[in-house]
C-alpha cells in the first residue's frame, strides 16, 4: 500500500477514491474516524487518507485524479428553454434552471 493523498475533507477523500476505483486503481480510505479528533492532533495526522494497494499505480493515479478535476471541454450548448448560452461542464442553465438536454 501507498499513501497518496491526504485530503482536507472525508467528502473529499471518499470522491477521490471513488474515482480511482472506477478507473481499476485499487483504492482504500484510511483515518475517516479520526476528524471528530481533529483538534486534539496534529492535521497531517488525522486527515482523511487516500491510499493506492499498487505504489507502481501512482503516476496514473495522479493522472487520474487531474483529469477527474479538469474535465476536458465540450462544445457550448444552448438552453432549450430561454436561449442562453452555457459553457459545457455546466449541466443546467444558470438563468432558467432548465437541465441540459442529451
Ligand atoms: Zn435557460
Amino acid at each position: 500500500m501507498k499513501l497518496l493523498l491526504r485530503a482536507s475533507s472525508l467528502v473529499h477523500a471518499a470522491h477521490c477514491s471513488n474515482v480511482l476505483r472506477a478507473a481499476g486503481i485499487e483504492a482504500e480510505l484510511r483515518n475517516t474516524w479520526l476528524a471528530g479528533a481533529a483538534g486534539d492532533i496534529p492535521f497531517q495526522e488525522s486527515s482523511p487518507q487516500v491510499w493506492i494497494a499498487d505504489a507502481a499505480n501512482e503516476t496514473e493515479a495522479w493522472a487520474i485524479l487531474n483529469a477527474a478535476a479538469n474535465p476536458a471541454p465540450g462544445p457550448r450548448w444552448r438552453c432549450a428553454h430561454c436561449d442562453e448560452w452555457h459553457e459545457a461542464q455546466f449541466a443546467a442553465c444558470w438563468h432558467c434552471g432548465t437541465m441540459k438536454e442529451g
